[in-house]
């Protein structure tokens, strides 16, 4: 089958691979100049933390996440690390650590002496704090490259640098069928489709060591910081109702590397990097949607969870394509609408 895919985000690359995988010839069109910052995908944490984001998520989203882990494992051999995520909370906010935990599953409770075991850079900092073992963590960037370098060998097509118009779009394909990963661009077909803006800090420290993120349990920012190479450190992540994909605010950036500080003052004497803002698509109810309208398929609305679930929702994609709606598994059903009055969550009446 010929598939042609908008969109090189994490959405676009890990539909590509799934169905290069499977055997069928797959190109890709995207106005991005190859992995850059023209998409959200770039910005991301990387956190691969389905027993975390429990904590405000659907069920289902952690399922997804658990699936997900497995493909990221072999994808990005090299770069997927499994050292589990570590979660804390100032004296004060311990109820929170409580309540956290009440919302999630897979961890332990940690003691102090645990934590400067895990994190001998907290050692003294957190009397207490909960660990999930199985979480991991990689650094986007370069997973989006890995995604590129392995879909290269698999003879997928590239159109970089070309930006698909309404009168494309509306043109059928001469491919057997399109997949429309342009996330947050697609809000035209998908009117249901919403920005939630996130912000995060790039920073540098060689003072500070950490092996695994870390969640800061904190009453305005729920803080989190993803280490990456050579003493890089990512601090996310604000999450704003509204679609502004480039200004970042004073306030939120104070916030964030306050926190940072909360968490280790050593990250005081950091450099900043890079301040980095965009909106993650997002549909009412903060779940993932594969919306059929002919030989279109728009696969979007990941949220804040892109990399987490992309691999899962794009094997459901191919699926409802290869095998038909009613062989779609019962419990996943609900992610798919086709057409106008969908049999799924009607999130995108007008397509
Ligand atoms: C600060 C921040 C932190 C985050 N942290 C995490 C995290 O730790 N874990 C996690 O799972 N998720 C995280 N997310 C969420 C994740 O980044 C998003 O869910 C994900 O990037 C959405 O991917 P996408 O492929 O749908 O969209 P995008 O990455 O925006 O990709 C869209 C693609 O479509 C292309 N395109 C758009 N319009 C056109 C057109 N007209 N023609 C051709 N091509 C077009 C673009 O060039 C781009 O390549 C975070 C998001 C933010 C902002």
């Amino acid at each position: 089958m010929r598939i042609e895919i908008i969109g090189s985000g994490v959405v676009g690359l890990s539909c590509a691979a799934v169905f290069a995988e499977l055997g069928h010839d797959v190109t890709i069109i995207s106005q991005s100049k190859g992995p850059d910052d023209s998409c959200c995908s770039w910005w991301a944490g990387g956190m691969l933390a389905p027993w975390c984001e429990m904590e405000s998520a659907e069920p289902l989203i952690g399922e997804l996440g658990v699936e997900s882990m497995e493909f990221w494992s072999r994808f990005s051999s090299g770069h997927y690390i499994q050292r589990g995520t570590l979660v804390v909370a100032p004296a004060r906010d311990l109820p929170d650590l409580k309540r956290f935990g009440r919302r999630t599953e897979n961890w332990k409770k940690v003691s102090a002496e645990e934590i400067s075991e895990l994190e001998p850079a907290l050692a003294g900092r957190f009397q207490s704090g909960l660990f999930y073992p199985s979480e991991a963590h990689f650094d986007p960037r370069k997973i989006l490259q890995a995604l590129e370098d392995f879909l290269r060998n698999k003879a997928v097509h590239f159109q970089y640098n070309r930006s698909l118009e309404d009168a494309d779009l509306q043109t059928p394909t001469e491919a057997d069928f399109r997949i429309d990963c342009r996330g947050l661009a697609a809000q035209k077909e998908l009117p249901d489709l919403r920005g939630v803006k996130g912000e995060m800090v790039l920073i540098q420290s060689d003072e500070i060591q950490l092996n695994r993120p870390i969640r800061l349990l904190h009453p305005r920012i729920p803080l989190y910081v993803v280490p990456r190479d050579n003493g890089v450190f990512m601090i996310g992540a604000t999450m704003i109702e509204n679609e502004e994909r480039s200004r970042a605010s004073v306030r939120s950036i104070l916030e964030l590397l306050s926190a940072a500080y909360a968490l280790h003052p050593g990250f005081g004497e950091a450099e900043i990097l890079e301040i980095g803002v965009d909106a993650r698509p997002a549909f009412p109810d903060n779940l993932p949607a594969i919306i059929q309208a002919g030989s279109t398929i728009y696969v979007n609305g990941m949220y804040r969870h892109g990399y987490l679930a992309a691999p899962a929702v794009a094997a459901l994609t191919a699926d409802l394509i290869m095998q038909g709606y009613p062989s779609v598994r019962e419990d996943r059903k609900s992610l798919i609408s086709i057409g106008h009055n969908s049999r799924g969550p009607q999130r995108c009446a007008s397509v």
